[in-house]
């Protein structure tokens, strides 16, 4: 299937346009992904997170370095990286079904088969029922599983989530972060998900890479030692799994202390 990512030497400068300031969000960020593998990146907030997903999927340049998918250096978008947002990025006057369809409408992929995908995936993600309602209709919770049927649908060979579950409420939140992880043991997609909880990423990551405080460079990449197929809510009595979910834990917050402390110094 394919769906090898190689970050290679990755460091990024935002330049404001106009006062020509810069921020060095991202320095000398290097590792690879497996094709299948689902890695979560975390690091405190404003570490640059985002900014790496977002040069993976091609919406923006590094300014250094490189990025390969199956050795294919990104220039831009494509459709083998398919991404979801924090935010519901589904179109209002679609219904559920007609959202999931969408892509694979642009795609011109002929009816028949674009119904047979997009039944699979109402199925795969649990929107059996809800096919004909507008997304008004429907929850936060079932508005990103809508968003990221869609992004399925597609099968794009690199899925890039963007802390899909921030703006959903606790429960609902971990609730889908339960169904992903048993609806990605379905998949063979590459997943790489950057989320800023520490339970999420130690759930959901076969490896979970850890981002220093800007600018965000890898602390560490750790393997998750339970395998993805013997994950599930029960996990998080798992011995093992508590030390590795801790070891975490401690791993970002020293660099969220630091950062604090920095900022103490500067006044
Ligand atoms: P995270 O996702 O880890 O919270 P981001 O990737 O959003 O971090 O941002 C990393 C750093 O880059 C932050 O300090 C942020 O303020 C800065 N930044 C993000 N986008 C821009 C931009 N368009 N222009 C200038 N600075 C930016």
């Amino acid at each position: 299937m394919g769906g090898q990512i190689s970050v290679r030497g990755v460091t990024h400068v935002y330049t404001n346009r106009y006062t020509r300031e810069t921020v060095l969000a991202l320095e000398d960020i290097s590792f690879e992904v497996e094709q299948g593998e689902f890695v979560c990146i975390i690091g405190p907030s404003g570490c640059g997170k985002s900014t790496l997903l977002y040069l993976i999927a091609g919406l923006m340049r590094p300014s250094m370095g490189e990025i390969l998918v199956d050795g294919r250096p990104v220039t831009g978008p494509g459709p083998d990286r398919g991404m979801v947002f924090q935010e519901f990025a589904i179109l209002p006057w679609r219904t559920v079904w007609r959202n999931i369809s969408h892509g694979l409408e642009i795609q011109g992929v002929p009816k028949e088969k674009r119904d047979e995908i997009v039944r699979h995936y109402i199925r795969l993600i649990g929107l059996e029922g809800f096919e004909n309602k507008y997304p008004y209709e429907l929850s936060g919770g079932m508005k990103q599983r809508v968003a990221l049927a869609r992004t399925l649908a597609c099968n794009p060979k690199v899925v890039l989530m963007d802390e899909p579950f921030a703006a959903l409420d606790v429960q609902t939140r971990i609730t889908l972060r339960t169904e992903l992880l048993k609806i990605s043991l379905q998949l063979s997609n590459t997943i790489l998900f950057v989320t800023h909880s520490v339970d999420e990423a130690a759930l959901l990551g076969d490896r979970v890479i850890v981002l220093t405080r800007r600018p965000g460079r890898v602390k560490e990449i750790v393997r998750n030692p339970i395998p993805r197929a013997a994950r599930d809510e029960h996990t998080m009595e798992n011995p093992a799994f508590i030390e590795y979910r801790n070891h975490l834990f401690y791993s970002v917050r020293s660099e969220v202390q630091v950062a604090e402390h920095e900022a103490l110094v500067r006044g």
